[in-house]
């Protein structure tokens, strides 16, 4: 039987909610076998900012996807050196699962900044991407607003929407930092940990 698989990159500093619904309706919606939830070792676009060490990221991320059945962690870019590209993880992908389809989850944000990413035209090309609905970033019909982005990527992408969460990672940090609850936001097992560990309080606040 043919199987779909998807990759969703991201700094998960700290996973949270608005992840794992994307995840969760983007598998409902394209069928896929499974959700590859891609740690990103040091994001090119986040340079300069400080982002908690590899450890807590990934522990945060197992436990957030642990009860689920077609959720899977991968460390595939935290075991390469230097900077993450997705260029080179949908490459590792494509010759690993030559048979499969290949999906790439982000949020709309990232549409925004696409064309920055590494050979973005070429990645355009090689897999299919999900485009998830995330509020403060809408979505126009007309692609005249998107003049940056390769040619070749609109062959290639679905956009799916989702109940928006207006949230973020860098809010879920404030917060912490502030002292307020973050129940509701991240998974209890995360919660929990981001407590443990004293996350989160003593970093500058970040840009999203
Ligand atoms: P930060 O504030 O640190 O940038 P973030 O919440 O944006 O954190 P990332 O790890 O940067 O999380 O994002 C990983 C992927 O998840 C990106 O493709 C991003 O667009 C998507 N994403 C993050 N939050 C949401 C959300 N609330 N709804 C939909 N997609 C989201
Ligand atoms: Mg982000």
């Amino acid at each position: 039987m043919h199987e779909n698989i998807a990759i969703m990159g991201g700094t998960f500093d700290p996973v949270h909610y608005g992840h794992l619904m994307a995840a969760e309706f983007a598998q409902c919606e394209f069928d896929l076998n499974k959700v590859i939830l891609m740690l990103s070792a040091r994001p090119p676009h986040k340079n300069g900012e400080s982002v908690l060490n590899n450890e807590h990221r990934l522990e945060m991320l197992k436990l957030a996807a642990a009860d689920s059945k077609i959720f899977e962690v991968s460390t595939l870019e935290l075991d390469r050196p230097g900077y993450s590209y997705t260029i080179d993880t949908i490459r590792c992908f494509q010759d690993h699962y030559p048979e499969k389809t290949i999906y790439f989850i982000m949020g709309s944000d990232a549409l925004f900044s696409f064309h920055t990413w590494k050979k973005a035209e070429q990645l355009s090309t090689m897999c299919r991407f999900i485009v998830v609905t995330r509020p403060g970033y809408k979505l126009e019909k007309n692609h005249s607003q998107y003049a940056n982005l390769p040619a070749e990527l609109w062959e290639n992408i679905n956009f799916l929407e989702v109940p928006g969460f207006d949230f973020s990672s860098t809010d879920i940090r404030n917060r912490v930092r502030q002292g307020k609850p973050i129940k509701y936001l991240v998974p209890p097992e995360v919660e929990q940990y981001i407590k443990q560990h004293g996350l989160y309080k003593g970093l500058e606040a970040k840009d999203a």
